[in-house]
């Protein structure tokens, strides 16, 4: 397929933490299987983490270097991925600030996530930007005109609102913006540390930053079948996140382990120590990917500025084409 003929698709992260193995298995590897087929913009989107954590900003921004490692290290390759920094292309901010005058507040009230948010970290006096949050969603989708965006059933709610904006916008201002596709994706949420969904803001992670060592650790202290308290007890591996970590990274040998968990021929111990040589193999190539590129931060800040070029290309077209059909240009 031509570069000409590729269709556009943004797609990002939040740097509130580090990226955790569900980001990886949720997120980058998808991103890696789908930057042959698609232009993709593969963003950090460090303006988002600061709905939440304006007050405490001092991570963030080596937090968005950590992200670079990571997504290189999944697979994303620079020739073909612009790996974006948000608040390094103006653009975003700029389509955020006209998208907002024309973004009714009952929309955004009604979004999903901005109570859960509000209610899950406890927040009495919710900012103008974390109510925004969305608009700054879709500016950052519409600011490439990207046509497609890949995501989880559960992310649906917040890509209808970016198509109403960008409907509101073409209704308003004449035909400007596609309105972007979902690319369902279907993926099984890797369970955290506690059998909850792995979740930066449960603290149940482990992380892709992790020493081996660390893994390991993690690994021990997982929650297993509450059930099961001696090895001959018969286990239940359908409610076990061990057992779900298995089927993720070593299929091939859940089938038996399975067997042998309920026939309590097979102990949680035991169990938590096979898995930690499975993860090892499994996650050793990415670690030492991540080792090279950490002793080379000059490479990685090149990728960081050969990215935001690329993404000031595409968006100031965009933005041309925005200030015109306002009538501001
Ligand atoms: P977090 O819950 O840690 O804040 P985000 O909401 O920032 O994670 O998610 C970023 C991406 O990673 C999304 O595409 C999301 O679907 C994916 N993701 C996050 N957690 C998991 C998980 N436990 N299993 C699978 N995918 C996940």
């Amino acid at each position: 397929m031509s570069q000409q003929k590729k269709k556009v698709i943004f797609s990002a992260m939040q740097v509130t933490g580090r990226l955790h193995l569900g980001n990886l298995e949720g997120a980058l590897r998808n991103w890696v299987r789908l930057q042959d087929d698609y232009e993709l913009y593969a963003g950090i989107v460090d303006l988002h983490s600061l709905t939440t954590s304006y007050e405490d900003t001092g991570e963030i921004l080596e937090n968005v270097r950590q992200a670079a490692v990571d997504y290189l290290a999944a697979g994303l390759d620079p020739e073909q991925t612009a790996i974006v920094v948000q608040s390094w292309v103006p653009a975003h901010c700029e389509l955020h600030a006209l998208l907002s005058m024309i973004t009714p507040v009952g929309w955004l009230e009604r979004v999903p996530t901005y109570k859960e948010k509000r209610e899950q970290l406890h927040i009495a006096s919710p900012s103008y930007g974390l109510l925004g949050y969305p608009v700054l969603m879709a500016a950052d989708i519409l600011v490439y005109r990207g046509e497609v965006v890949p995501v989880g059933r559960d992310q649906e709610p917040h890509l209808e609102l970016t198509r109403e904006i960008a409907r509101r916008f073409n209704h308003l201002y004449g035909q400007t913006f596609p309105e972007p596709q979902s690319l369902l994706t279907e993926f099984a949420v890797l369970p955290g540390l506690d059998g909850r969904k792995m979740s930066k803001s449960y603290g149940n992670c482990i992380y892709l930053s992790d020493s081996p060592d660390e893994v390991r650790e993690k690994v021990r202290t997982m929650f297993t079948d509450p059930k099961k308290i001696r090895k001959a007890d018969p286990g239940h591996p359908d409610e076990c996140p061990v057992y779900a970590y298995h089927v993720a990274y070593a299929p091939e040998s859940a089938e038996e382990t399975k067997r042998a968990c309920e026939a309590g021929e097979l102990g949680c111990v035991a169990h938590k120590k096979d898995l930690g040589d499975i993860l090892t193999e499994a996650l050793t190539p990415l670690w030492e990917r991540r080792e090279a590129l950490i002793a080379d931060p000059g490479y990685v800040d090149g990728v960081l500025q050969k990215g935001a070029q690329r993404a000031c290309e595409k968006t100031d077209e965009t933005m041309e084409l925005v200030w015109r059909a306002m009538k501001l240009r």
